[in-house]
């Protein structure tokens, strides 16, 4: 484990989402492999969100993790993520967290806000919040997206945020870049300008370099270690 790695590994976060004992969250398979994924599912964020219940359900549990470095046929479905001219993005590089709409969305650890902006277009992030941390004297950011709009108003950059306050609430298929309601959390060592938006997925031609810039957010959150 790298430098930076055990920095993450050694903090001891609060809960993401405070409601939801870790006991009651439940991996998902959202690759390409899983078949009950059919075209339909993928685009259409109603059908998602009921596949995902009826997945919590089965697995009595009420938040469905999952998808760091999972390679997924979702984005697909925009020219966000395929053109002609760039490689097609498809593999995730964050750490996705499925529960319903309007739930509540904690710091997990002390952090300033960096910037936010409404990433608007189909199957990007919607709402979207940065935080700027600095620990043992490293700094780094973390990614919250598909907030709700209310989220990201009346913030103002800066604002010193405590571990176990809460950040956002989730944001509406309707807000959120049109997906089923989830909270996309990820990592970012070098941020260099972006400013209220990073690329939560890449190509596989890049995706070493955003292995090692975007490392696995359970770093932090330790969902399956509680
Ligand atoms: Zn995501």
């Amino acid at each position: 484990m790298d430098g930076f790695s055990s920095i993450l590994s050694n903090i001891h976060a609060a809960p993401i989402i405070g409601s939801v004992d870790y006991k009651s969250f439940v991996p998902i398979d959202l690759s390409k492999n899983n078949a009950d994924l059919t075209t339909n599912r993928l685009e259409s964020p109603q059908e998602f969100e009921n596949y995902i219940k009826e997945y919590l359900e089965q697995n009595n549990a009420k938040v469905a993790y999952g998808g760091y470095l999972e390679e997924r046929k979702l984005y697909q479905r925009s020219s966000i993520f395929n053109n002609n001219e760039t490689a097609e993005r498809s593999i995730h590089i964050g750490m996705d967290l499925w529960i319903k709409a309007e739930t509540t969305i904690n710091c997990p650890i002390d952090g300033e806000i960096h910037s936010f902006k409404n990433n608007t277009g189909l199957g990007d992030y919607g709402p979207t919040l940065i935080l700027k941390h600095i620990v043992k004297n490293e700094v780094f950011y973390t990614l919250y997206g598909h907030l709700s709009l209310k989220s990201i108003t009346n913030l103002s950059l800066g604002t010193i945020l405590k571990k176990g306050e809460k950040l956002a609430t989730l944001g509406y298929a309707s807000e959120n870049g049109n997906y089923a309601p989830h909270l996309h959390f990820q990592i970012i060592k070098n941020i260099e300008d972006h400013w209220g938006d990073y690329p939560g997925v890449c190509s596989k031609d890049t995706v070493d370099f955003y292995a090692e810039n975007c490392p696995n957010p359970n770093l932090i959150l330790k969902i399956n270690k509680t």
